[in-house]
């Protein structure tokens, strides 16, 4: 049973899962770091295994649910922090508020085949994956409990990934995270001092400073972000100003995977086989006023090569040993292959 409970002091709710104490961890099992399909409950012939698809791309007409021949499986979690058919009713304890875990926590498997990184996987296939986040994402903002989803990619055991089959995760809330919330009263404050978007005035500032881009196309923007927190945090962002990432559009979809295959490319060619989170930012849902003009839709890469330590805890400060201006001329200089 899992459930919210919001800090009197920070006013940031915590959700407590005690479920997910008992999900299964292949790092902390020699038998499963085997990597053939036995121990692997997304690879193709284990659909039985990880759970009932919510949606599938199929490979081929009339298959049959959880059996081979698909392109993107979106599964329920089997150890969710939230669950769906929760209500979302607020109680008081003395000084303290609590609520149910509603909410939903859903798997994107990612191909068929046992792969752990989505850079090694086809262009048609990232795409898919893209458009499995877009599927999904638009479905559940229409359930008005609903006010942010959260898409995001945990890249093995540091990151907080407990199954190296490339995959990734969504996370949708009956609340505002806090630090979306500060994100976008920042983005707030600064439209009012200058009434534009800030993310459209880092893009142009990127592009004048040049020195932080580490990749460019039509549609989209991948840089080293100016006050990154950690080492080769790396933005990217859609050129064109929109606040929901469900507005994505086809040409945008396809510019993205293959920017996104090939910064993914480029971080582990240039730091080796980093572990790392990524996160899609986007508007909160269902809510009351909308802010169109001042969020701008984006990924954030955070490579795992620094530790949150007391410091940082303590103060909300970071202390980054790399200049984004260094980070991003190393990942720039990496050579890929023609094909990428
Ligand atoms: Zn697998
Ligand atoms: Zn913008
Ligand atoms: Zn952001």
């Amino acid at each position: 049973m899992s459930e919210f409970r919001k800090d009197p002091v920070s006013r940031r709710w915590v959700i407590f899962s005690p479920e997910r104490s008992y999900r299964p961890n292949d790092f902390k099992n020699d038998e499963r770091k085997d990597k053939s399909n036995e121990y692997c409950p997304f690879c193709s012939g284990n659909e039985k295994k990880s759970g009932n698809e919510i949606l599938v791309y199929s490979k081929i007409p009339n298959r049959e649910p959880n059996t081979p021949g698909w392109w993107i499986r979106v599964l329920e979690n089997k150890y969710p922090a939230l669950r769906s058919e929760k209500s979302l009713e607020k109680k008081g304890i003395g000084i303290y508020d609590k609520m149910d875990g509603l909410g939903r926590h859903e798997i994107f498997v990612e191909c068929e085949e046992h792969v752990r990184c989505i850079s090694d996987l086809s262009l048609v296939q990232i795409e898919k994956v893209i458009l499995a986040y877009r599927d999904r994402y638009v479905e559940i903002a229409s359930d008005k409990n609903i006010k942010h989803i959260l898409i995001f990619k945990n890249y093995g055991e540091d990151a907080g990934a407990s199954l190296e089959h490339s995959h990734s995760q969504l996370i949708a809330t009956p609340v505002v995270p806090k630090r979306v919330e500060t994100e976008i009263e920042g983005a707030k404050t600064y439209y009012n001092f200058r009434d534009r978007c800030v993310y459209c005035d880092i893009l142009d500032q990127e592009l004048i400073d040049k020195e932080r881009i580490i990749e460019e196309n039509e549609e989209f923007l991948a840089f080293n972000f100016f006050a990154g927190k950690v080492p080769y945090e790396t933005w990217i962002m859609p050129k064109q100003h929109n606040a929901y990432f469900s507005t994505i559009s086809k040409s945008q979809i396809k510019d993205l995977a293959r920017i996104l295959k090939r910064v993914i490319k480029r971080i582990k060619i240039c730091l080796g086989d980093v572990d790392y989170n990524m996160v899609l930012h986007t508007s909160p849902v269902n809510t009351n006023n909308r802010i169109d003009d001042i969020f701008h839709w984006h990924l954030e890469i955070m490579p795992k090569l620094t530790k949150i330590a007391g410091f940082e805890w303590g103060t909300g400060y970071y202390i980054n040993p790399v200049f984004p201006e260094d980070a991003g001329k190393a990942l720039r200089d990496v050579i890929l292959d023609e094909d990428d």
